[in-house]
């Protein structure tokens, strides 16, 4: 995505000298409120752009709030964060059950021996 203010590239992770599709479009394209000039910064993105990828994760890493970046409208990128969020949380909790759960298991006593009359046939 163009910076909107200076129409220069932002200084996104972006190799030197390549530039996102963008540059050519109408910079107002991508900070649209409208459904239609979403959809159209969008397939901007998607159908024309060789750096896509690259745009959305810098997107994503830098927070960028407003705008279309990386083929994405706000709202989507909004839900891709929460969901990462969600997912990190998630995980969180499930390691913490899983060291309470092996914490528990090695302070437990160990099995009890059988009598050996019972294990000699084994
Ligand atoms: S993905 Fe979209 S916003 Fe990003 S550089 Fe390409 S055209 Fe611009």
């Amino acid at each position: 995505m163009n910076d909107q203010l200076n129409d220069e590239p932002v200084g996104c992770a972006l190799p030197r000298g390549v530039l996102g599709a963008c540059v050519e479009a109408d910079p107002r394209l991508f900070f649209g409120t409208s459904r239609a000039s979403i959809t159209a910064a969008v397939r901007v993105c998607r159908e024309r752009c060789v750096v896509q990828a690259t745009c959305l994760v810098h997107a994503l890493d830098a927070g960028q709030r407003l705008g279309v970046w990386g083929g994405y409208s706000e709202e989507e990128r909004r839900l891709m964060v929460s969901l990462r969020r969600r997912r990190d949380a998630e995980v969180a909790a499930a390691r913490a059950r899983e060291r309470a759960l092996r914490a528990r298991a090695s302070d437990a006593p160990p099995p009890p021996r059988l009598p050996r009359h019972l294990t000699s046939g084994l």
